[in-house]
């Protein structure tokens, strides 16, 4: 076995560099020797780095340069009452009444790994109230995980041939595309013209995989039919009308990853009880927040905090983090709707248009973030193929809604707290 002190020599003699130490090594002994030089260039002890639960090699493929873990605590919210006809009386009290077809079915314990102090009681809160409520509805309605690369053209003559040539073609580039991959099903390919840079926008069905690393490999075969049958050049394999952890319009109007929406009905005497609030505030509060208000700020995003129950599940279940960002586009609507005796139920939804998600590939195989998703049932491949990753999706959503009831409810209820003192009762 290797001495790790004697890999930190040859590292400071400048035998060996850095990145060099797994080939030298069984890789947790290549991690000890990376950390040992780093605590002793730094004059640290990062003894806590070093302490973690997982073989090194099993982190291979998600991290270079590994000198330990950075451990995030982890927490259950739940039961996340989702679709199933057992757990959610839909029919009679939510707003969707179709129970079946959804990926999600039934109870759900959902990990969520966070630094944020109260994010799960809050989402619990909202929870409780969702399951009170009979569950929420949650339905993946558009899936697509998109690349679009940049191709050079002499000017438009030459982009309108090409623009031309692919939307005659989809056959033949369908069938470069899923050469390289026997999961992903390439859907469609939308043509976007800039004077002489063509874009074209490649949306595949990437089932269990949230797909970045498949759709790339697909796409590159598929660009080059395109410059051997057209004058266009290829410039680069993404030019960000795919796009990818960038916020953009163009995610959240047409989709990237799973596009899933999670909505529910809760009578009114609930949101009194349990929220301390009415329906009618905490519409206000939406309109005047997250929708005025996010109007008035330019946003893309329409929510409270969505991306607060995204980063946390994704953090937890081995997702990308960084695509936290195109998840933060969500819509949250919120409304009073009366019932025939007068009284008012609260109809919640959200809306995630970009919710890019997997149960297979990228850090979805880490041991712990593997068990996180055993814990929903949904490691690895479904049955049909996509039906874990739909699964997960919906029950994120829902986790998002339980997050922003809590936090709109939280709002209203000092506007209603501080109505009360106003009145003086
Ligand atoms: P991946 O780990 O590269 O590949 C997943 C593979 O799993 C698929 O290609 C597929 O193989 C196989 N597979 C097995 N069972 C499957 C099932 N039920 N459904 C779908 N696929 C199944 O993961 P990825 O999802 O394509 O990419 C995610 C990774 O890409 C993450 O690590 C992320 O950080 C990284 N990333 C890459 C880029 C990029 O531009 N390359 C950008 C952002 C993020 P077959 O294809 O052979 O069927």
């Amino acid at each position: 076995m290797t001495d790790p002190e004697d890999l930190v020599e040859r590292v400071r003699e400048d035998d060996l560099r850095i990145h060099e130490l797994e080939d030298h090594a069984d890789h947790d002994t290549a991690v000890e020797a990376r950390r040992l030089l780093i605590e002793r260039e730094t004059g640290t002890d990062l003894e806590t780095i070093g302490d973690y639960g997982f073989p090194a090699e099993a982190a291979d493929s998600t991290i270079e340069n590994m000198i330990g873990a950075a451990q995030i605590p982890m927490g259950v919210v739940g039961p996340v009452a989702v679709n199933g006809e057992e757990t959610s009386p839909n029919s009679q009290n939510s707003a969707s009444s179709a129970n079946d077809g959804g990926a999600a079915s039934g109870d759900y314990y959902l990990p969520l790994a966070t630094t944020e102090g109260a994010l799960l009681a809050s989402v619990n809160r909202g929870l409780g109230v969702i399951r009170t409520a009979g569950g929420a509805a949650a339905r993946v309605t558009k899936n697509g995980m998109t690349r679009a690369p940049v191709f050079r053209v002499e000017g438009v003559v030459e982009a309108a041939e090409t623009v031309e040539w692919v939307t005659e073609n989809f056959e033949a580039l369908r069938e470069a595309a899923e050469s390289t991959t026997s999961h992903g099903e390439l859907l469609d390919v939308e043509p976007y013209v800039v004077g002489d840079s063509v874009y074209l926008r490649f949306a595949y069905d990437t089932k269990d995989a949230m797909g970045m690393n498949m759709v790339t490999i697909a796409t590159g075969e598929a660009c080059e039919i395109v410059e051997a049958e057209t004058p266009a050049s290829l410039v680069a394999l993404s030019g960000n009308l795919c796009s990818d952890k960038k916020p953009a319009a163009i995610n959240a109007v047409e989709g990237r990853g799973r596009s899933v929406t999670a909505d529910v009905l809760v009578p009114g005497e609930l949101v009194e009880e349990r929220l301390h609030t009415t329906a009618d505030a905490i519409a206000e509060a939406n309109t005047r927040k997250n929708l005025t208000g996010s109007a008035k700020a330019g946003s893309l995003g329409f929510n409270a905090h969505a991306a607060n129950v995204v980063a946390a599940a994704f953090l937890a279940t081995g997702q990308d983090e960084a695509q936290v960002v195109e998840a933060a586009n969500t819509i949250t609507t919120m409304d009073a709707r009366e019932r025939e005796d007068g009284t008012t139920d609260l109809y919640a939804s959200v809306s995630l248009a970009s919710l890019e998600v997997g149960t297979v590939g990228g850090g979805t195989k880490l041991p712990t973030q593997s068990e996180a998703l055993e814990v929903l049932d949904l490691r690895g491949g479904g049955d049909p193929a996509g039906s874990n990753a739909d699964a997960l999706a919906e029950i994120i959503a829902v986790g998002a809604l339980a997050g922003e009831l809590s936090l709109l409810a939280a709002l209203a209820s000092r506007h209603l707290a501080s109505a009360h003192e106003d009145l003086g009762r």
